[in-house]
């Protein structure tokens, strides 16, 4: 028993210390004929157009109506998961999010998915989607909001979100992510959480992305904080790369990105909806065309966006078309990766 016990600790040591190198861009930056994943981090992080990712909440409840949560189904179909991810990095994405919007333990739980444990959740998301990216595209772990407000305005306290955050970008850190994307932000305080988390976890990239509601005097948050007040917390927080998505469609992205453009020197990353979602016939439809919405990519560049992709409703076919759009060309994949 203490044998094994000492041998496992000496493999969490060796563990530990390769995660530390592939952290400083060391070995886990294998080369390809098409590239690196370091050539994507520096496009990336020096504000040259990169490709991001369509949506994966709504494929996922196309792929299984009735499951518990998105993240169930890296349990019950987790090769359609790849196949989401695959599709997406074929279709030209350069950078993917995981299948954790909802695997904070929170979350999980809401959903009736606590038995599990959010770090097994979160470590087979990320090796999921590395292995549909190869060196093709960098793997973001993604974390969304945890569903409730931190005290005093909601119930969590600040020690169980840290917690929450933790256990997550923990599970998305052991499953091997290039970075961790904080996205759906309407909370401040709880994004400080996030990101305090994160730190004592890695020193991964850090992208932050803030979903904004069209109101009278322009753009805000669900809490009232402007795009420029967002953006520069998250700039404060150090995070390297920042954005919005989600809410709205492509329109109104473009007048945030302006406006982040104005308080933001460095890469702005930007995923609208497929349009404003309608119902139909009892079915949630996305108004948004990959044509429609990829005719208006050029404005989203000339706004100041740095990495386009698309958040719900969207599809291989619009990452396709916008990247087209921004000018890249054609994904060319070798057999090889
Ligand atoms: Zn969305």
């Amino acid at each position: 028993m203490s044998k094994s016990k000492s041998k496992s600790k000496i493999k969490i040591k060796i563990k530990i210390k390769i995660k530390i190198e592939d952290q400083e861009g060391g070995i886990g930056m294998a080369t390809t004929s098409a590239g690196t994943r370091e050539d994507i981090r520096a496009r990336l992080l020096g504000g040259q157009l990169v490709v991001g990712d369509g949506a994966m909440g709504t494929q996922a409840q196309i792929l299984d109506p009735k499951a518990l949560c998105p993240e169930q189904l890296l349990f019950t179909m987790p090769e359609r998961i790849e196949d989401i991810h695959r599709r997406y990095v074929e279709a030209g994405a350069e950078i993917i999010l995981t299948n954790t919007f909802g695997g904070s333990p929170h979350k999980l739980a809401l959903a009736h998915m606590e038995g599990v444990g959010a770090h097994e959740v979160n470590r087979r998301a990320a090796e999921i989607a590395r292995r549909a990216a190869g060196e093709y595209a960098l793997v973001a772990g993604d974390i969304g909001p945890l569903g409730e407000l931190v005290e005093p305005l909601g119930d969590i306290s600040e020690g169980e979100a840290l917690d929450n955050f933790r256990q997550q970008i923990g599970g998305l850190v052991d499953g091997g992510v290039d970075a961790i994307i904080i996205e759906t932000v309407i909370d401040l305080a709880e994004l400080r959480l996030a990101v305090a988390a994160m730190r004592e976890l890695c020193r991964l990239p850090l992208i932050v992305s803030m979903t904004f509601d069209k109101v009278v005097d322009g753009y805000r948050t669900m809490m009232g904080t402007t795009p420029e007040e967002t953006a520069e917390a998250a700039l404060g927080l150090g995070a390297d790369v920042v954005g919005c998505n989600c809410g709205l469609g492509i329109a109104d992205h473009i007048e945030i990105v302006k406006r982040l453009r104005a308080v933001v020197s460095g890469p702005i990353m930007c995923q609208p909806n497929a349009g404003l979602p309608r119902l139909a016939g009892g079915k949630v439809v996305y108004l948004e065309t990959p044509e429609s919405m990829s005719a208006q990519v050029p404005a989203l560049v000339d706004a100041g966006a740095t990495v386009i992709g698309g958040c719900c409703g969207t599809t291989a076919d619009y990452v396709r078309l916008a990247r087209a759009a921004m000018g890249l060309p054609p994904r060319s994949m070798t057999s090889s990766s």
